[in-house]
């Protein structure tokens, strides 16, 4: 008989460990609240428009594909997918614009004649980042930080070695500033702080890596939007044998002393040889009805997301798939998101329109915008006047910017806070990506992807090692189903 596998949560770290225990030969059932599965890579639809409702950039497709490959199926019967020429479009409060070109040749000659930045320095600058990347890529990205294989491994003597080149001791802004000078380049490179919800005058250099991620390996669109690749790999999970019950909130971890039996979901038990929560670790310590170490909640969390999805009327020619409206003062919209915990009221603006890549995301000749800032974690701010002020703060940056009345084209509305988020994914104070980098350890400081104190209870997901965002998420999935297969 097989053994069986419990997952809570069908986010998309949980999507990739059912799949990847269902090829070890597990009986994998995955049980997930909410009635999607995706977690917060979900979907909207509203008057004719359809939104992806979380992540929107794609990169390192490649962890994707390994999940079909596993069973010898062909990804393109899925999910199909095209890397983008243009990152993003890059619009600055002095009438600066920045287009994002994916090509570096053509990205420094964009730089050099809009800037007068010489094209050698972005050259230089991504060099130095790709170096990051393969000197502690895969000790960070890819093996557990709470094995000691990890630390006696070569991979781990060369990082240890060339450490003064991942420049953890600067801060990402700092490094920006010493290598290019030019404010508006160092304002774009430390915006990569964000991509793991964190700030870069206070995380180290090293997380210069994810500029590698999206420069040089490359940013991907999905051709039916990012919710399609919940929904391939859903349907990859149902085609090779994976039980999906939606609609089944866990309450409790069932265990017996150094053990998990299984979880009981409306007072009904359901047994396995193994569980693996893709819930945030915060609930997940609430189901097993024990106090979370406090080591672990020491270490400040992630920004979380305030998205007016909005139903536009018309159709914008200046814009792209991804567009950012800075802030005038970015340091100050860091001070308000980490220290005040307050928002800033001329906020960065990220702007994305998935209706430029997938026409039928809006009606005919109108947009569907996915309008973002930043803002803090849930302390429990008022966040009904903070989405009022927000509103306006936002149509008053975009008229300015774009030279434009948005709130005359907007014909449909919904929001995202931090509230509505963490309702929906139980994300603990509603932060995107668990715990923030802020900080030289912060990257050791994540929950291990398995319990100290259960055998066979393991963690999967953004808010435990190695952090979140996909990449990240369906990497712990990969760390966690070779623990297990190392244990057996
Ligand atoms: C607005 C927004 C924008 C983002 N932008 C990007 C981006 O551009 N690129 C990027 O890479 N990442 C982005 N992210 C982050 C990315 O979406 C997450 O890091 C990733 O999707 C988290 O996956 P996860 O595996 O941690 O699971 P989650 O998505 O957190 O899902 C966890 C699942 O567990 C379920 N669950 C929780 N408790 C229970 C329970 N008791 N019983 C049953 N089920 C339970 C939840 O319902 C949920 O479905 C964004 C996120 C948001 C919200």
């Amino acid at each position: 008989m097989n053994k069986s596998a419990v997952i809570i949560g069908a986010g998309i770290g949980g999507l990739a460990a059912a799949l990847r225990l269902r090829h070890q030969g597990y009986d994998v059932c995955i049980v997930e609240q909410n009635n999607y599965a995706g977690g917060k890579m979900g979907e909207i639809t509203q008057d004719g428009y359809r939104f992806d409702a979380g992540p929107s950039l794609f990169t390192m497709p490649h962890l994707v594909e390994e999940l079909f490959a596993l069973f010898d199926k062909k990804i393109s019967n899925y999910l199909q997918y095209e890397k983008l020429d243009v990152l993003c479009q890059y619009f600055y409060p002095d009438g600066m614009h920045i287009k994002a070109f994916a090509d570096a040749e053509r990205l420094a000659q964009e730089v050099e004649q809009k800037t007068g930045l010489p094209g050698k320095k972005i050259e230089r600058y991504l060099k130095s980042c790709e170096i990051i990347y393969y000197l502690v890529g895969d000790i960070f990205l890819a093996r557990s930080f709470h094995r000691a294989s990890t630390f006696l491994s070569k991979t781990f003597l060369k990082a240890f070695i060339n450490w003064y080149k991942l420049d953890p001791l600067r801060t990402l802004h700092q490094a920006n500033q010493k290598q290019l000078q030019e404010p508006h380049l160092v304002q774009l490179f430390n915006r990569y702080a964000t991509y793991n919800g964190s700030n870069p005058y206070r995380t180290p250099a090293t997380l210069k890596v994810i500029a590698h991620l999206e420069h040089q390996l490359g940013a991907y669109f999905p051709t039916n939007g990012m919710y399609g690749i919940a929904k391939a790999l859903q349907q990859l999970a149902i085609d090779v044998g994976v039980e999906i019950h939606l609609n089944a909130g866990v309450q409790e971890i069932v265990k017996q002393n150094n053990e998990v039996k299984g979880i009981n979901i409306s007072n009904t038990f359901v047994e396995a040889d193994l569980v693996v929560s893709n819930a945030d670790i915060v609930p997940t310590y609430k189901m097993l009805n024990q106090k979370l170490p406090k080591a672990i909640l020491k270490y400040e969390r992630s920004t979380s997301a305030l998205v007016f999805y909005w139903g536009i009327n018309r159709q914008f020619d200046q814009l792209d798939l991804h567009n950012i409206l800075f802030a005038e003062n970015y340091k100050a919209e860091f001070e308000a998101l980490f220290d005040t915990k307050s928002i800033y009221p001329d906020p960065t603006v990220y702007i994305f329109i998935s209706s430029k890549k997938v026409p039928s995301d809006a009606p005919r000749g109108c947009e569907n915008w996915f309008t973002m800032i930043n803002v803090p974690e849930n302390i429990g701010q008022d966040w009904d006047a903070f989405i009022e002020k927000s509103r306006n703060n936002i149509q008053q940056k975009i008229n300015t910017m774009l030279d434009v009345k948005i709130e005359n084209h907007i014909v449909s509305e919904s929001i995202l806070d931090p509230r509505s988020l963490e309702a929906k994914t139980s994300s603990f104070h509603g932060s995107l990506y668990g715990s923030s980098s802020n900080g030289k350890w912060a990257a050791f400081s994540r929950h291990a992807n398995f319990s100290k104190q259960y055998n066979n209870l393991y963690f999967v997901g953004g808010s435990v090692h190695p952090g979140g965002g996909i990449p990240l998420c369906l990497n712990s999935a990969k760390i966690v189903s070779d623990m297990i297969r190392d244990s057996n």
